[in-house]
């Protein structure tokens, strides 16, 4: 790994400091897993000495303690003791071991293993821990043995199942663990990024696509779950499972396990060319994921549109490209994993067959031999697994760093609004709000305000007005900051914006807009959003004080209906009322109305303009208003158009300057689709 690959892991690993504890835990039940399945690998061994060819085990433990089961009798064999082939296997194959007396076969093997090794006699099943081996195999044959055939049999059967049995609860407890880790560094994960992107000023939400960031709190979290507990966990189960068993192959021999080895290098050759191919398409595969869930999130939220105007046909075609183009991709990729599994079983399988092929034809099925060849041929395959397995760890890994790097590059993203270290506390609106020369641009040189002057006294009711994109909106949103100035400044109080606390900033805050955004819950909670805690007498005032009580209380269940995903299941009228006693009970210092009542019909116009009446009283308010109606109120009316405020006046001296605003009213007057105006 390179050097800032391996930054990026410790960083992720980060994650895993908190639950450090349960991760020390499984790896330690992870090891008594691995080495409760290199003792069921062992009894191969007995199975294949005892069970196989019927010896007793008295006479093998015999063979290799020289006799005396009791303390290390191991270790007080002579080294080097070893069995010479040419007598104790039959070269031929043939068995041997039935026909020949117990008595006549004991003296052969103490012969043997007392005697000096004959030159150059060496079997290929001798290890360096052949001691040690022997000191178990001398233990454990003095315990198996049993009075007769039978009772030698049941306590090997005994053996075999206990050793299964822990072996299992050990798997149990590992991956329950294991699991238990993984998905709580995800959790922590997952709540890093959704808090984090929750702080992040809107232009980051402009410049990225939903889409997009689904795709990353969703799918490279999953990735990233690969990577970090269940990666390294696997790396660490399989790690110590391939130590274990590779310890058991060299005890049966470690002459054939060098043979092996030599077949090693190409088939970890091609393994590494097959992880590069799939972690290139998965790459791949995670870009037309999201082109798709983009897509489908987009018919999906426009789901009106689609229908009315008949784009059916349009967006199953689009989705049917991306969708198709998402297949092909996995069919590459699971081509090339496909190649993997059967590639490295040939290569397996081919070690095996060479092996049988030299060493196989010097093995007696009933000799010491046999047992350890055995082993050597169970522990060489059963190596495979967890090589196979760290080798797709490695993949895992590749993969999950990848999303790791988008997930951080999140995790990165400072607001572009944030508070300054020493920013000001503020309790309330004293005076006024002051836009000084104030521009702003969404895209480097193109303005979008110009030059601003304004001045919003306390208690004052602004409306702004003017030809659609003329800029009202932007306006409006720098006063809580949802951008920045580009230049010039916005005090409160002779404070410039910048140096308040955001929070408190907002805190004086109400805002309705256009879309009104509800969440799925009842109408009682998406009320209580205007002042988390407030009472239930609270809301139901706020709801009277914004015309809303009234088809509030004809719901089935009143304020406690719910209202579906983003109040679907209310009139816009009604949404728009709720979303007005939401502000009404946050009960802000300053209300900001980005056509509030725009998408309404008249009738209900009327009411949530009385409502919005209600509101305004005492209150400093900003009111952009589509309809010229609703702004006749207002303290002064300011014309927006093309970034610049060009008019500044009551309804009446507006009216008599004869300029936008006068242009503006005239065409909704004379608009037979427009409101009814009533004369003035
Ligand atoms: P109004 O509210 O008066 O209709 P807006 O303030 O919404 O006008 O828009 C003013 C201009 O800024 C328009 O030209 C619009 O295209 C542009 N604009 C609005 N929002 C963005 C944005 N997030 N990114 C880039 N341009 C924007
Ligand atoms: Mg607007």
């Amino acid at each position: 790994m390179r050097f800032p690959t391996l930054r990026l892991y410790g960083r992720l690993l980060r994650f895993l400091r908190p639950h450090a504890g349960l991760f020390a835990g499984s790896v330690i039940l992870m090891a008594g897993f691995a080495a409760f399945s290199g003792l069921s690998l062992a009894l191969i061994v007995p199975f294949t000495e005892i069970v196989l060819s019927g010896k007793s085990p008295r006479d093998l433990a015999q063979r290799h303690g020289g006799g005396i089961p009791t303390g290390i009798p191991g270790l007080t064999i002579p080294s080097g003791g070893t069995v010479d082939p040419t007598v104790t296997h039959d070269v031929s194959g043939a068995p041997t071991s039935p026909t020949v007396p117990a008595p006549v076969a004991d003296l052969t093997h103490r012969a043997l293993e007392g005697g000096r090794p004959p030159v150059g006699s060496r079997t290929p099943f001798e290890g360096p821990g052949a001691s040690l081996r022997r000191a178990l195999e001398t233990r454990f044959y003095g315990w198996l043995a049993g009075r007769d055939r039978r009772e030698t049999l049941g306590r090997f059967c005994l053996a075999l199942f206990l050793v299964f049995l822990v072996k299992n609860l050990f798997w149990y407890g590992q991956s329950y663990l294991v699991v238990r880790v993984e998905q709580n560094v995800i959790r922590d994960i997952r709540h890093d990024i959704f808090g984090h992107l929750q702080s992040l000023s809107l232009d980051y939400f402009s410049a990225t696509h939903s889409g997009t960031l689904i795709s990353r709190v969703v799918n490279d979290i999953e990735l990233v779950k690969g990577a970090i507990a269940n990666g390294i966990a696997d790396l660490t189960r399989q790690g110590l499972l391939l130590l274990v068993y590779l310890g058991a192959v060299l005890m049966a021999s470690w002459q054939l396990f060098l043979m092996a080895i030599l077949v090693l290098p190409p088939n970890l050759w091609i393994i590494d060319r097959i992880g590069s191919t799939l972690r290139r398409s998965s790459r791949v595969s995670q870009v037309k994921m999201a082109r798709l869930t983009s897509v489908l999130s987009e018919t999906l939220s426009a789901i009106r549109i689609v229908k009315a105007f008949g784009l059916e046909r349009d967006r199953a075609e689009r989705f049917q490209i991306e969708s198709s183009d998402y297949a092909r991709t996995m069919v590459k990729m699971t081509r090339a994993g496909s190649l993997a599994t059967p590639l490295t079983e040939m290569l397996g399988v081919g070690l095996a067959v060479a092996i049988l092929w030299f060493a196989g034809s010097r093995v007696s099925v009933d000799g010491q031999g046999a047992g350890r060849f055995m082993l050597f041929i169970v522990g060489m395959l059963s190596m495979m697994q967890p090589i196979k397995a760290i080798a797709q760890v490695n993949i895992r890994i590749q993969q999950g760093l990848a999303g790791a790097k988008r997930i951080f590059e999140i995790l990165d993203t400072e607001p572009t609004v944030a508070d300054r270290p020493a920013a000001h506390d503020v309790h309330g609106l004293q005076r006024e709000i002051r836009f000084e020369r104030v521009s702003f641009a969404y895209r480097p040189g193109v303005e979008v305000l110009q030059a601003i002057d304004l001045v919003i006294h306390r208690g004052e009711v602004i409306a702004l007005v003017g030809p659609s994109g003329g800029g009202k909106s932007t306006l409006v949103d720098l006063i809580p900051r949802f951008h920045d100035p580009t230049e010039g400044r916005i005090t409160l109080d002779d404070v410039d914006l910048r140096d308040l606390r955001l929070d408190h900033l907002r805190g004086l805050i109400g805002l309705v807009t256009q879309d009104t955004i509800l969440f799925e819950g009842t109408v009682r909670e998406n009320i209580s959003m205007g002042r988390l805690g407030a009472t239930g007498a609270e809301v139901e005032a706020a709801a009277t004080a914004a015309n809303a009580r009234e088809f509030i209380e004809h719901l089935p269940e009143g304020y406690d209906t719910w209202i579906g995903e983003r109040g679907a299941l209310l009139s816009g009228g009604q949404r728009q009322r709720l979303a007005i006693a939401r502000a009404i009970l946050r009960n802000p210092e300053i209300l900001i109305f980005d056509e509030a009542t725009s998408s309404l019909d008249t009738e209900s116009e009327a009411l949530v303009q009385a409502a919005i009446d209600n509101l305004l009283r005492d209150r400093t308010a900003v009111v952009i208003a589509h309809r010229l109606s609703t702004v006749r109120n207002a303290d002064r009316i300011v014309v927006v158009e093309e970034g610049r405020i060009v008019e500044v006046g009551r309804h009446e001296e507006l009216l008599a300057e004869a300029g936008t605003y006068r242009r503006l009213y005239e065409m909704q007057f004379r608009d037979p689709a427009g409101p009814a105006e009533p004369a003035p």
